[in-house]
Order: structure tokens, then sequence, then C-alpha cells
């Protein structure tokens, strides 16, 4: 016969892990055993502990009743089961923990006691809370334009189709501005790329800056073009949204010796508005719009050349 393990060993094994071990009674929703270890990892007195309530109300009150309903449901159906949730500390912060819950039961099949072990995964879940972040700034990144930091071409796609599809449902106006910012060709080889680029970045911060509602929506369309996305907003007010970009980089007065109309920086717009009917096309409409911009070129630059009302 192998030798009969002595409680005292077990009691030495279960009290020096790093798992919790504990133990409550179905009936009387007593703890009728919590390791001492407790006590170091969340502060709470290893007596403290009595009844599932004291377990309850120590978890953070946006876990309780989640993990409370799902334990009770679990133990209910005499199912094993785990539960990740934040232990609330003595003094005031909490723990991460997953409590591994194994259902004892009595002959019929209910449940007499639930027994488990608390793990503290504190620094898994900050780990997980990293990596995270760290998805959301690369999917941010991948939809930011890296130079100017306003979105990219890719991300303007999209918003523009999801603006496109609303617009036709809702029967509104979708307007679209497209700028590009003249001789500056002649702007990089006066001032060296460098200050090109920082002028780049300057000019998208002043066009983000000229008064954009909540969905207005400011691109980098490529090169030294912008594009302005703007929901709901008929050809009048999308008007008037580009003369305050004109505005914004006339009073930032950015020099620009090589220019051959002014001293300083100025930009070309076209103007186009549209509510898009079942046989119209975004991609059209976009052709529309860069047009409207050329003919600003060509009509000297510096200028808003708007669509002509339909
Ligand atoms: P126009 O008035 O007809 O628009 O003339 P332009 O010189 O502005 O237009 P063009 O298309 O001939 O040249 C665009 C210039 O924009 C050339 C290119 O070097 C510059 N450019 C495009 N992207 C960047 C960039 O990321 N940084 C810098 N510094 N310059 C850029
Ligand atoms: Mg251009
Ligand atoms: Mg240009």
């Amino acid at each position: 016969m192998p030798p009969i393990v002595e409680d005292s060993v077990y009691k030495t094994l279960l009290e020096s892990t790093k798992a919790i071990p504990w133990k409550i009674d179905w009936a009387s929703k007593q703890f009728t055993y919590i390791g001492p270890q407790i006590e170091s990892l969340l502060g709470w007195r290893t007596d403290s502990w009595r009844t599932v309530d004291d377990w309850v109300q120590r978890m953070h009150a946006d876990d309780r009743m989640r993990v409370f309903e799902f334990c009770v449901q679990q133990s209910l159906m005499g199912a094993d089961h785990e539960a990740d949730y934040r232990a609330l500390t003595a003094n005031g912060d909490s723990v991460w923990i997953r409590d591994v819950v194994h259902v004892i039961r009595h002959a019929d099949g209910s449940p007499e006691a639930l027994i488990g072990f608390m793990f503290d995964i504190s620094e898994r879940k900050q780990t997980e809370a990293q990596l995270l972040v760290l998805q959301q700034q690369l999917e941010a990144m991948s939809y930011q334009d890296g130079l100017t930091g306003v979105a990219n071409r890719r991300m303007l796609d999209q918003v523009l189709e999801r603006e496109w599809l609303s617009a036709r449902q809702r029967q509104h106006p979708l307007s679209l501005i497209m700028i590009d910012i003249d001789y500056f060709k002649q702007f990089n080889d006066h001032y060296g790329h460098l200050k090109g680029d920082e002028v780049l970045r300057a000019v998208a911060q002043l066009l983000s800056q000229a008064g954009l509602r909540g969905r207005d929506f400011l691109a980098r369309f490529g090169g030294e073009e912008f594009a302005l996305v703007l929901p709901e907003s008929d050809l009048a007010a999308a008007q008037t949204v580009a003369e305050r970009c004109r505005q914004q980089i006339f009073k930032a007065q950015i020099p620009h010796a090589t220019s051959e109309i002014s001293q300083l920086l100025t930009l070309s717009m076209g103007v186009g508005c549209i509510v898009p009917r079942q046989q119209d096309s975004l991609l059209a409409f976009v052709d529309q719009v860069d047009r409207l911009m050329y003919q600003a070129k060509r009509a000297g630059r510096s200028q808003i050349i708007c669509q002509t009302q339909a």
C-alpha cells in the first residue's frame, strides 16, 4: 500500500504555491478555506473572507455582475469553469485574477461545494493591453499620412465611399474640395525639400483649423494636394469653407519667393457638390472636382473654382 500523505503536506503544498486555493460551501455560501497567500496579493486579511458576498464585493464593479452570474450559472449546471476579473485590493487598486473553479457535486448532481485556485494574471493582462495599444497604433498609422499626420489616401477612399452611400441613401448633398499648392516644385527648388516638408505639415495643420464641422474630413490626397470631404454641405457652404481655407493660408503669410503669382504660398481649389443618384459614380464626381481644381490653375492659380449650379 502506498504511504498516505499527511494533511500537513497538502497544506504546505497548497499554501506555498503562487496560486491561491479556496473552498466555498454551496449551501451556506461560506468560505470554508482560503489560502493565506490572499493577504499578500490583495491585502485583505485571510480571516476576512467569510462569505461569497465578500468575494463579490471585492470585485471591480464593471466585472461583478458578469462574473457572478456566469459562475452561478456554471455551478448550477455542475460545470467546471474559469473567469477573469479584477479583484479589488485593500488599498483601492485592483489585480487581474483568473479564478479556476471545480464544482463538487452531490449524488443528485446539485452543487455541494466549489473549490478553486485564484491566479494572479495582472502581468499577462498588462502585456495584452500593451499589445492592443500597439495594434491600434499600427492600425492608425496605416490610415495616417506619415508626413503631415492627417488622414492618407487610403482613409480618404474609405470615408468618401461611406459618405457617398450615406448621401445617396438619404438624398443629402455631399461636397468635396480638392486643394493643390501652387508652384510647389519651385518652392522645393528654392527652399529645399526639408523646408517643403515643413510647409506641407503647416498647410495640413492650417487646413484642419479652417472651421471644420464634426464629420468634415481632411486628407492628404498625395504630394502637395489635399482633399476636404464635407458631408451634408451644399455648394454655398462648401465654397465658404474653401474661402476659409484660403484665408487660413493667407494669414499664415508663408513666403514663396519663386512663385510666379505672389510673394506668398497660395492654393488652387476646386469645389463640387452632388446629391448622388443611383446612376452617379463617385469616381466621376472626384474626377469632376479635380478638373475644377485644374481649371483654377489655368485661370491663374490662387483661385477657387466652384462647380456651376445645376
Ligand atoms: P502647380 O502650381 O501647377 O500645382 O505647380 P506645382 O509645382 O505645385 O506642381 P507639380 O505637380 O509640378 O509639382 C508638385 C511638387 O510637389 C513636386 C514635388 O517635389 C512636390 N512634393 C510632392 N510631395 C512632396 C513631399 O512630400 N515633400 C516635399 N517637400 N515636396 C513634395
Ligand atoms: Mg499637384
Ligand atoms: Mg501644385
